[in-house]
């Protein structure tokens, strides 16, 4: 949200004179007057000891927090701790790219899509550690991510910010993500609960999906996060459902995520998303975090309690959420540093930075690349073109914007520049690089007729807040203190050094797909999406060939809007308050199978500078699961990693689309090597919602089996007879 950008250095002062009174109410870390503190007992008995020894004032005083947003040592949310009950305060700050709202001296990573483009949960679990860590070291103890929304409309301004449009890659990515947050005693926070999947009129439109579409699509990446990852905290969104807003739900709050997901911890509100007192805290939720410190958790709570409006019995359940998902996670055993120390604190370290670069580097996707273009040669004259190259324009696209950017300001600005990175890379392999910044098209196409290469950046800045207007790659929409919004139409700049140069190569630092009017016209597209502060290095590493690309669409690239699956007003941005989602399952790539529609770039479509063979499909039923084997052979000259995908298509009876991702690995192959790969199906990838006994349910018949390199390069396929009984179901 740009809002909470302008103010930050405002905010700034305030939160150091704030937080100066606040910081006494730290607790004693240790007491004999908290037997809770020993360890040895289980998290629900150490929870249920501190509820025992609690007023009814100290209860409501854990359930909303005290100050305003950014009022705490610049954090996002703070309830502070009890030192009678040595409960520790709980420091909520955001988000899915880095430790971010004011808090500076921390390592901004790649956006969430980047780290998804990387299919890669190994990769994904070590972010979430580094993030967890970095977390803990400032203070803080709930870290609002990850975000689990599904890209349902290609336009949302917050899409870089989750896992692209598939469920099954969301859970994986989100799970992992979650443990390694976690393992540092730092709470995860997954969000936004459910359905938040535009910023046009997020604050009140209502999501109207049906219940098998719910489930199948935007449930499980929730689902996943608190069964697997066994998230300790869940956001409700802004947005209503079904005509209810989110953090008033008791079907989503309490039926689908309390008692059938398991789900033991506590639901928080966006902030500002809670809109009552009564039919919220009886709907599920935990905990408020508002505009307005407490406007409805604290005082009204209360005597919503003492009237009996909410029993008392809710409130309880309320507060051993919160404690006992503080004891489990470690925030008692392990406390965060006692005072967050927004300004002051350094807690980027060589290996987080270290970790930045691998994940930009593994989730850059190589889109196209004829001749092949890429990577660069030596002994080259290379033109570097366009705003995002130079160090002004990659302060704008290395992360996206609103409460998950990452500020790098002043002695902390680290982001280093493609340019830069370009030419160290170059001096190195006996290149020379040229800069134009693209502001004026004539020296840029000179620059580009000098050249043996022309490699272009384009780029914008999505935020929250906004969606985009359309899919076109317009000027920077500059959403960041002190940016200058550009001018430059990139389109044309990009078509103008292609006329003036065959070896043009297109580097793409968006939020997500962007139409591309001048591909014919050139022969190498990469999409960088927001890498982070590593930026150039990354960048330089994919193009000169250090690092052979790997990573793999997490969303379909459209040719135009007129492809979308959302393409009413009545679905997208919704009419009348209400966004109806009548394309129901056929969301992403599962519309575009189902309609027989050529994409720009299909989902899972990433290339490499090796080649990869596929061969001996094996699809066998073993005990409660179906075992899919196969080989996977490097053929190329090159080592590489190859993302090989599942996809699983139903019997047509079960009215699902034709093709649906079940799992995916990642493998890593030196020339001439071959592995075998053997991925598990469980159930889950079998069975489609039954809305008439709300469940799943695996029907009878024959299933394809398909195996490939991208849901639209299928290389193997394969079948397997099912009766449902079989697999448990
Ligand atoms: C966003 C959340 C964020 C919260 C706290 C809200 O505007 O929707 O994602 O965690 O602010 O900054």
């Amino acid at each position: 949200m740009p809002r909470k950008l302008l103010i930050l250095l405002v905010a700034g002062a305030l939160a150091c004179a704030a937080a100066g009174e606040l910081a006494a109410s730290s607790p004693a870390r240790a007491s004999s007057a908290c037997p809770w503190l020993n360890p040895s007992s289980s998290t629900d008995a150490r929870a249920r000891a501190v509820l025992a020894a609690m007023t009814l004032d100290d209860e409501i005083a854990l359930v909303h927090q005290a100050d305003y947003v950014w009022q705490y040592y610049g954090v996002a949310g703070h309830i502070p701790g009890n030192a009678r009950l040595c409960i520790p305060d709980l420091v909520l700050n955001d988000a899915g790219q880095g430790v971010g709202d004011q808090e500076q001296g921390t390592t901004a990573f790649p956006a969430p899509i980047a780290q998804a483009a990387s299919w890669d949960p190994g990769l994904q679990q070590r972010f979430g550690a580094a993030l967890g860590r970095e977390a803990w070291q400032k203070g803080v103890n709930v870290q609002l991510a990850p975000d689990v929304n599904i890209a349902r409309v290609p336009l949302n301004g917050r899409n870089f910010e989750a896992f692209g449009e598939a469920p099954y890659l969301t859970g994986r990515a989100a799970a992992a993500e979650i443990q390694g947050i976690q393992s540092q005693h730092v709470i995860a926070d997954v969000k936004h609960y459910a359905g938040n999947n535009q910023e046009t009129n997020r604050m009140t439109v209502s999501s109207d999906v049906d219940e098998r579409t719910l489930h199948e699509i935007y449930l499980p990446g929730f689902e996943a996060a608190v069964k697997d990852g066994r998230a300790g905290s869940v956001m409700c969104a802004y947005n209503k459902v079904n005509g209810v807003y989110m953090c008033e739900q008791p079907e989503l709050l309490t039926k689908i995520l309390k008692r059938e997901f398991g789900f033991d911890g506590f639901v928080v509100s966006d902030w500002g998303g809670t809109h009552s007192t009564v039919t919220a805290a009886n709907a599920g939720l935990d905990m408020e975090m508002d505009i307005q410190p407490g406007q409805y958790f604290g005082q009204a709570l209360k005597d919503a309690v003492l009237s009996g409006k909410v029993p008392k019995g809710r409130l309880d359940d309320m507060v051993r959420r919160i404690l006992r998902t503080m004891f489990r996670v470690g925030l008692f055993d392990d406390p965060a540093a006692a005072e967050p120390g927004a300004f002051a604190a350094d807690v980027e370290t060589a290996d987080d930075v270290a970790l930045s670069r691998t994940i930009a580097e593994e989730g850059t996707v190589l889109l196209k690349n004829a001749g092949p273009a890429l990577p660069l040669g030596s002994g080259k004259r290379i033109a570097v073109i366009g705003e995002p190259a130079g160090p002004a324009g990659a302060a704008n696209v290395y992360n996206g914007g609103g409460s998950s950017h990452i500020p790098e300001l002043g002695s902390k600005a680290d982001v280093v520049s493609p340019l830069a990175g370009m030419q160290q890379r170059a001096l190195a392999s006996g290149d020379t690089v040229v800069y134009a910044d693209g502001s004026s098209t004539a020296d840029a196409v000179a620059a580009a007729t000098a050249a043996d290469v022309a490699v272009v950046f384009a780029g914008q800045e999505d935020s929250e807040g906004t969606d985009r207007a359309s899919l076109a790659l317009t000027g920077g929409t500059c959403t960041l203190v002190g940016c200058t919004p550009s001018e430059v139409d990139q389109d044309q700049l990009i078509a103008s050094v292609a006329a003036a140069n065959p070896n043009t190569v297109v580097v793409l630092n968006t939020g997500g797909p962007v139409s591309m009017p001048w591909l014919g016209g050139v022969k190498a597209v990469v999409e960088a999406w927001y890498p982070g502060q590593e930026d150039g290095n990354a960048i330089a590493a994919v193009l000169f060939g250090d690092v052979n690309p790997s990573g793999k669409l997490p969303e379909t690239f459209p040719r135009s809007e007129s492809q979308l699956p959302t393409r009413t007003a009545q679905q997208y941005p919704g009419v009348d308050g209400h966004a109806v989602y009548s394309e129901g399952l056929l969301v992403g790539y599962r519309w575009y199978d189902a309609r027989g529609l050529q994409p720009l770039f299909p989902f899972g479509h990433g290339l490499s500078y090796t080649t990869f063979a596929y061969s001996g499909l094996s699809v066998a039923k073993s005990g409660g699961s179906v075992t899919v084997s196969f080989t996977v052979r490097n053929g190329g000259q090159r080592a590489g990693a190859e993302v090989a995908q599942v996809y699983v298509g139903d019997p047509g009876a079960a009215g699902e689309p034709p093709r649906q991702l079940k799992g995916f690995q990642k493998v890593f192959l030196q020339p001439g090597e071959s592995r075998v790969v053997s991925i598990s199906l469980g159930p889950r990838a079998f069975a489609a919602w039954d809305v008439a006994s709300h469940q799943w349910k695996v029907g009878a018949g024959r299933y394809r089996v398909f195996v490939g390199s991208s849901s639209r390069d299928l290389r193997l396929s394969g079948g397997i007879d099912l009766d449902g009984q079989a697999l448990g179901q």
